[in-house]
Parts: C-alpha cells; sequence; structure tokens
C-alpha cells in the first residue's frame, strides 16, 4: 500500500507578491495547515526571475508594496529589482511564510475530485492534496517566445529578458534585441554603451514619458522610520495621485492627448534625427498599451551603435534576422546574439492549463479564448479554486499589489464564511458570474484599451479585454471587501471537520 500523500487545509501556487500575501494572511488568521508550491529553488515569482540589467518596478515604491508591510528604507522613488526581490524575501521569513514552502515543487496538474472533495495536485516532486487551491502564478510568470521562421537555427546565444543569461559578456557583441515593451526599454540603454552594435526590432512604437525617479533621502527615510503615518501619507497621495489616470484612459480617453504631448516632447529632448523620430512616434492613443516611463531610452537609441529597425521580421538564420520591407525588399541583419523583449504567456498562462475540473477539462479549454472569473477570483466549475492576479484584475495604472490584495481579503472572507457556517464546498453560481463579465465587459466600452487603435495583449482574439479591471481601483475593493454568499452554491460539511479546521501532527486550527 503506497502512502497517501500529504494534505493541507490550503495549497497556495507560487511565491510572487500573491502567494507571499496570501501565506502571511493565511497565518494571521491562525491556519498554518497550509502548503505553498513554488516551482524554483527560491521565492519571489516574476521580481526573482527578471533580474535583467535596468529591471525596476514603473510603480512608486511606497505603492508597489503590501499594506502590511511598508518598507521605510526603499532608496528609490522607483525601487530596482534587487531591492523589491529582497524586500519580498524579507516579508517572508518576517511572517513565517518561509517553514511552508516546498521549493521544486513544479505544479504539472491539479484534478479536483469531488468524491474527497479536495484538489489533487501533482509537482515535479511528489503530490499533495488539498482542501483548497489559491493560484499565486500570475500572469508574468512564464516568458512568451515569438513564433517566428528558423529561430531554433540560431547559432549564436539567444535569451529572453525573464531568463537573463548573465554568463554572456555583451561586450563588444552584435545584438539584437526583438520587442520595445516594459522591459527592452529598461535594459536597452543599459546594455547599450557595452555593445558592439544594437539592432532594435520595433513592431510598435510605445509611449515612453519622462520618469521622476530620483533617491529617497536620509532624511525621508528617518522619517517614515519615526513617524510611520508619514509614510502612509505618502503611500496614499501616490494612490490618490494614480487613481486620476482613470479619467483620461477610462473615462475620457481625449484627456490623454496631453500625455502625448510629453510624450512626443521626450522625444524631441532626446533625439535630433527627424527619421528616427517619426520611427520612435505612436500611431495609437496614448494608454492603449501600457505607458512606459524611461529617462535614458531614447537617448541610447539615438546612440551611433544603435539601429532601430521597423520592417516585420521574416525569419532568422543561423547568424541573422531577415526583415522585409514595405516593397518586399528583404534585409539580413547579422548578429551574434539574440534577446527577446517579447513578454509573457498573459492571456493564456500554462497554470490554466494545469487546473482541472471533475470531468478532467482545464481551466484553459474552459476559457477558451476568453478568460472569465467572478470577481476575478472564483470560477464557476472549479470549486474551493482562487484565482489571484485572474482575469480582469490585471491594471495599467497603478500597482497591482493593491489588486492582489483586495482579492487576497476576498478570499479569507470566503474561508472565514465557509468555517464559521459549517461549509466545505463552495462555487461561484454560473449566473452570478456571466451577469459580472457583461458589467466588467459594459465598463470597459469606451475606455481606452479597447478603442484607443492599438492591438495589445490585454485583447483576446475577439478584440476583448479580458485583463485589466476596467475603472478605479477603489471600486474593485469595495466589490471585494466581503464576501457575497449569495452568488455561491455552496455545501454544508458532512462532518465537523471543514468547521472545525483540520487536525495535522496535532495542531488543531480555526480560521480566526
Ligand atoms: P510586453 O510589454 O508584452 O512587450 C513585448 C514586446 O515584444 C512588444 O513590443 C511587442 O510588440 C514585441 N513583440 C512580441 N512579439 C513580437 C514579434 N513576433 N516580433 C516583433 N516584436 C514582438 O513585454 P514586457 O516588456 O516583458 O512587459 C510585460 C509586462 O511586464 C508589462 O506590461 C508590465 O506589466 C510588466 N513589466 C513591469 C515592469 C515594471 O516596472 N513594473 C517592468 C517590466 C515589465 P507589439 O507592441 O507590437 O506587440
Amino acid at each position: 500500500m503506497t502512502d497517501a500523500p500529504p494534505h493541507y487545509r490550503v495549497a497556495v501556487i507560487g511565491t510572487g507578491f500573491a502567494g507571499i500575501g496570501m501565506a502571511v494572511r493565511l497565518r494571521q488568521a491562525g491556519l498554518t495547515d497550509f502548503t505553498v508550491l513554488e516551482r524554483a529553488h527560491d521565492l519571489g515569482g516574476t521580481w526573482r526571475d527578471n533580474d535583467y540589467p535596468g529591471a525596476a518596478c514603473d510603480v512608486p515604491s511606497h505603492l508597489y508594496s503590501f499594506s502590511f508591510a511598508l518598507n521605510p528604507g526603499w532608496s528609490r522613488s522607483f525601487s530596482p529589482q534587487p531591492e523589491i526581490w529582497e524586500y519580498m524575501k524579507r516579508v517572508a521569513r518576517e511572517h513565517g511564510v518561509d517553514e511552508h514552502v516546498r521549493y521544486g515543487h513544479d505544479v504539472t496538474a491539479a484534478h479536483w475530485e469531488p468524491d474527497h472533495n479536495r484538489w489533487r495536485i501533482e509537482t515535479a516532486a511528489g503530490t499533495v492534496t488539498a482542501q483548497f487551491l489559491v493560484s499565486g502564478a500570475g500572469p508574468l510568470a512564464d516568458p512568451s517566445y515569438p513564433d517566428i521562421k528558423g529561430l531554433d537555427t540560431f547559432e549564436g546565444r539567444l535569451f529572453h529578458s525573464a531568463e537573463w543569461d548573465h554568463g554572456h559578456d555583451l561586450t563588444g557583441r552584435r545584438v539584437a534585441v526583438i520587442g520595445t515593451g516594459a522591459s527592452a526599454i529598461q535594459f536597452v540603454p543599459r546594455i547599450q554603451p557595452r555593445v558592439g552594435s544594437l539592432t532594435l526590432f520595433q513592431r510598435t512604437a510605445p509611449w515612453v514619458m519622462f520618469r521622476h525617479d530620483r533617491d529617497i533621502t536620509r532624511v525621508e527615510r528617518w522619517l517614515y522610520r519615526s513617524i510611520p503615518l508619514a509614510q502612509q501619507v505618502a503611500r496614499k497621495s501616490i494612490y490618490w495621485g494614480r487613481e486620476t489616470y482613470i479619467l483620461g484612459f477610462a473615462k475620457n480617453p481625449r484627456l490623454l492627448k496631453i500625455v502625448e504631448r510629453l510624450g512626443r516632447a521626450n522625444i524631441h529632448r532626446s533625439v535630433e534625427d527627424p527619421e528616427l523620430r517619426a520611427k520612435l512616434t505612436p500611431d495609437f492613443r496614448a494608454g492603449c498599451k501600457r505607458i512606459l516611463m524611461s529617462n535614458d531610452y531614447y537617448p541610447a537609441l539615438a546612440r551611433p551603435n544603435v539601429d532601430v529597425v521597423t520592417d516585420g521580421i521574416v525569419e532568422v538564420r543561423p547568424n541573422a534576422v531577415v526583415t522585409r520591407d514595405a516593397e518586399g525588399r528583404e534585409t539580413e541583419h547579422e548578429v551574434d546574439t539574440i534577446i527577446m523583449g517579447t513578454g509573457f504567456h498573459v492571456s493564456d498562462p500554462p497554470v490554466a492549463q494545469r487546473i482541472h475540473d471533475a470531468d478532467g477539462v482545464s481551466l484553459s479549454e474552459r476559457w477558451g479564448t476568453t478568460a472569465q472569473a467572478f470577481r476575478g477570483t472564483t470560477v464557476a466549475g472549479f470549486p474551493n479554486a482562487f484565482i489571484l492576479a485572474g482575469p480582469n484584475t490585471g491594471l495599467g495604472h497603478t500597482s497591482q499589489v493593491f489588486m492582489i490584495e483586495a482579492q487576497i481579503r476576498y478570499t479569507m472572507q470566503a474561508l472565514k464564511y465557509m468555517c464559521r457556517n459549517r461549509m466545505d464546498r463552495l462555487e461561484p453560481r454560473p449566473e452570478a458570474q456571466r451577469a459580472y463579465n457583461e458589467k466588467v465587459a459594459e465598463s470597459m466600452e469606451g475606455t481606452v484599451w479597447v478603442s484607443g487603435g492599438c492591438d495589445s495583449w490585454y485583447l483576446n482574439e475577439e478584440g476583448r479585454n479580458t485583463t485589466l479591471w476596467p475603472t478605479f481601483t477603489w471600486d474593485y475593493a469595495l466589490r471585494t471587501r466581503w464576501f457575497d454568499p449569495h452568488n455561491y452554491d455552496l455545501r454544508k460539511s458532512r462532518g465537523v471537520r471543514a468547521a472545525e479546521g483540520v487536525r495535522r501532527g496535532g495542531a488543531h486550527e480555526r480560521v480566526r
């Protein structure tokens, strides 16, 4: 007879902001019967993986951090990746999350077992079962490589910005960078002075704004340490300042013309060549794609060793990237290194292919091209599962950590409700999920994300935005403030087990 796999009340996938935040809140509620499954050998999620040169957050750190763990020691207004990663590790350590994390446990499949009322989770390092599954895998977990003919024939070094090869010395190299998104605009200025030549393949010119980044002074840090309220005030003022962006993004996109004027000024400030200026000027409403921020991107592109190529890539050869212009003429750009700044599997996250309902159908199959959840968190047909950073919870204007915390609060409310009322199974009603998503789609109408004249990864194949939250974030926080049982099918526990918590290793637990 084989041993039964270890069973937990809750299994959390991932140790990014979502996984760590969830684990902290579970512990604070007195529930320690949970595990956190992490595929890598350290925690941090996308902030662990994205250690490319220049990686930093484009949301100010006072806001891009947990509400329960403000950090008075941030060194800059927009913190660099190593500092954010350190912060996450410290929060995990100080809140006792570390002891719950199982490293090297890449989740390969999770199946709902209705007869046992639990999730059976297969990982690279064995199986566990859990009554509740919380996915904190996040949308920026899996790098996306473009489908370009001949990519596998390239004989030089090729890597993705999220899998940076620090052992590959770029000094004097002929480097191709594909993509001009949030990641590329950060690493291009860092590598440009070192490389021999840099050919930047730009499919769409992004709007890039001046970034008001600065050191946080010692006096400020002392103030935040001595008077925590001062940092709360700083955080709140950034939060409300960022919420005003919604007036342009969602309420009246014509206001974004002001942003476009600033964007054009940013190009003019750094680039003198009219041809390059024209290439770098976007042809869609600012905000339709994420607005980027950098002070050194345009100056780097104006350097003599950089060539911005806007013709489409048709092929990669063993030592070159081949493009074709509007007249059909092909050009071979010889390179020895290709760096992909081509983003992530956001709308088709691999974790959704791994989570299966009682019939063995994956979340991704159920969703098809349109990912939908109730309150962005729970999905009809997938009992006792919570998807953090789920459909329509992404943001184009402020801190994702704010949304993640709102979802965690909602999930905790649900768990507490079930515990108090002796329930052991929850699932959103399909009609509630439908009505919720209709409202989200209605709010999305007229926003810059669907009407701004661009093709972005926010949109699915039908042009529907299944990625972003369409309005103010406080609106989402209000909607998820309290668990709403009337929107759920809930099942009473057959025994007292679910109501009283579970016994493991003699420890008796009750969710507070
Ligand atoms: P991204 O924003 O998705 O950008 C991908 C880039 O690759 C785009 O310029 C895209 O062009 C281009 N691309 C994709 N396939 C291509 C192909 N076949 N040929 C040519 N170009 C191609 O990816 P990212 O820059 O890695 O950023 C992903 C997300 O990470 C961001 O939106 C942001 O939310 C997050 N991020 C955040 C920070 C931060 O500071 N908080 C920093 C970095 C990243 P098109 O525009 O034409 O599609």
